[in-house]
């Protein structure tokens, strides 16, 4: 339905693509990449990192037990862990992937716009920022009314700190002061400084509710601590995020210095230090 209605706009302006830049490996962003590479002709490209990615979904290489394990760990219980699983990259087992893509390395140039890291919300990503006009291509890295998932899901490794990335990426974006954020999702952002405030403030209330959840000394795995951030999730989708997203600001706080990790029984508990 999506690659319907933008293969209808781009009929309605008038505009044959030449090259689709996929800002990240997630389904919304390039599930219907390969459809277009062959109506277009286009030429697909990405970051190094995202190719990686994709051509291991596309060879079917994902290695599902390592992050089962990682979330049993979490204490995630096994019907819910089974719940998750069974939705879990779908998309992979759909042949979507692009024949070819033009792999870019972080900071190269590529007609006119710079390539600029982007970690936090999925491996591999990266926007394209063009210098001449300040134009900041963001993906789902910087959104206006949605605050990004941050927590690496896929091949998480328990040394990252993906939200200690995600803000240094933000300060970056705070440093090249673009004009203008073109969004993978809803508008096109020109109050840059009100957004950026916004997702700042919003992490800032998240991991300040995970202190005051931890200050009666409890000691708690990373499920549990989902589970009252997000009592209302219902669906397999929310649910992997949203511990996902615990995870990126319980190890945050942890690399700061604010909480201890505890194992116990094979199983990573969280006290405030
Ligand atoms: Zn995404």
């Amino acid at each position: 339905m999506s690659l319907k209605a933008l293969l209808r706009s781009l009929d309605m302006i008038d505009i044959k693509p030449k090259y689709l830049f996929l800002t990240h490996a997630h389904p919304d962003h390039c599930g219907s990449a390969s459809i277009l590479e062959k109506i277009y002709n286009l030429e697909v490209i990405s970051s190094f990192k995202t190719a990686r990615v994709l051509y291991d979904y596309a060879r079917g290489k994902p290695d599902y037990s390592m992050i089962v394990n990682y979330f049993m760990k979490q204490g995630v219980p096994e019907e819910d862990l089974e719940f998750i699983m069974r939705d879990f990259f779908w998309w992979t087992r759909e042949k979507c992937f692009p024949r070819r893509i033009v792999e870019l390395m972080p900071q190269e140039s590529w007609k006119g716009f710079s390539i600029i890291d982007a970690p936090g919300h999925c491996l591999g990503a990266s926007c394209l920022y063009e210098p001449k006009n300040k134009i900041l291509l963001a993906g789902d890295q910087i959104i206006d009314g949605i605050t990004p998932h941050i927590g690496y899901e896929d091949d998480w490794d328990p040394q990252e700190n993906p939200l200690r990335d995600y803000l240094d990426f933000i300060e970056k974006v705070k440093e090249l002061s673009p004009g203008h954020i073109f969004s993978g999702h809803l508008n096109l952002i020109s109050n840059v400084d009100r957004v950026i405030c916004s997702i700042i403030e919003h992490h800032k209330t998240r991991y300040n509710k995970i202190i005051s959840i931890l200050s009666d000394g409890r000691e708690l795995s990373t499920y549990e601590i989902s589970r009252i951030l997000f009592p209302n999730v219902l669906d397999a989708i929310n649910l992997r995020l949203s511990i996902s997203e615990t995870m990126a600001h319980l190890q945050y706080l942890f690399y700061r210095g604010s909480l201890q990790q505890i194992i116990r029984n094979a199983k990573v508990y969280y006290r405030l230090n």
